[in-house]
């Protein structure tokens, strides 16, 4: 499948008169000026080197309400790079609220256990390969992360996206990246978005069109089946 881009590249840069010592001293969800002046000159800069698409699972990002500006390696775990725009990419709400999720409850596995050994829990992040000192730059060797970074790593190497929204693993990091953001839940999400796309066609004609071009993302056998269960849905919809 088209997945669009394949890294970030180039980097983005900061916008004119800012630089990230100045963002420093912010926090992220900051109000003052300059902090928003960064975001929106990097969300729109992330969309055109994106090619408008999640950093993660690679589908077209909608509207700016849904779209995150991604913190890599979590803002919580390392402050120092909240405004490192190496660290930043744009993510789809699903992926952003997925990787969230897995990331607290692995967080509570951790520390759960090291209650259970009568242990301080240890800081994790999921996406670093290891721990850094607190005062260490930003990692931008590939080999330092777990998961395929955005501005680092080709996707096409690690990650395979088949029709339908299946996500294979190349790599270890893609595997890894992969369960990380529960790319694998999204098939089902997209087989309900194909079956509203079909359902709220008009005529005929129209859902024949619909047809054809879901076949760019979804196997014919699979958008067939969704068909059916729309024609099934219309005919016992009460006449108008
Ligand atoms: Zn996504």
């Amino acid at each position: 499948m088209n997945i669009g881009f394949d890294k970030i590249s180039p980097t983005p840069k900061y916008p004119l008169g800012i630089n990230a010592a100045q963002l420093s001293s912010y926090d992220w969800s900051s109000k003052a000026g300059v902090v928003l002046q960064f975001k929106t000159a990097l969300k729109a800069d992330l969309r055109t080197a994106q090619l408008g698409r999640c950093c993660y699972c690679r589908r077209i990002l909608f509207d700016d309400i849904s779209t995150h500006i991604e913190h890599f390696i979590e803002k919580a775990h390392y402050p120092l790079f909240t405004f490192e725009i190496r660290n930043l990419a744009l993510s789809c709400g699903t992926c952003n609220t997925q990787k969230n999720g897995n990331n607290k409850l692995l967080l509570s596995l951790i520390k759960k256990r090291a209650e259970r050994q009568g242990k301080a829990p240890l800081s994790r992040c999921p996406t670093l390969a290891q721990e850094l000192s607190p005062n260490a730059t930003l990692p931008s060797d590939p080999q330092h992360y777990r998961w395929v970074h955005p501005h680092l790593d080709k996707y096409s190497e690690n990650i395979q996206i088949e029709k339908g929204w299946i996500f294979v693993g190349k790599t270890l990091k893609g595997s890894r990246t992969i369960r990380g953001v529960s790319l694998n839940a999204l098939a089902q999400i997209e087989r309900r978005a194909l079956f509203e796309r079909l359902a709220t066609r008009g005529g005929m004609l129209s859902i024949l069109v619909g047809f054809i071009s879901e076949l760019e993302q979804h196997k014919a056998k699979e958008v067939a089946a969704v068909l059916a269960r729309v024609l099934r849905h219309r005919r016992n919809l009460p006449s108008p």
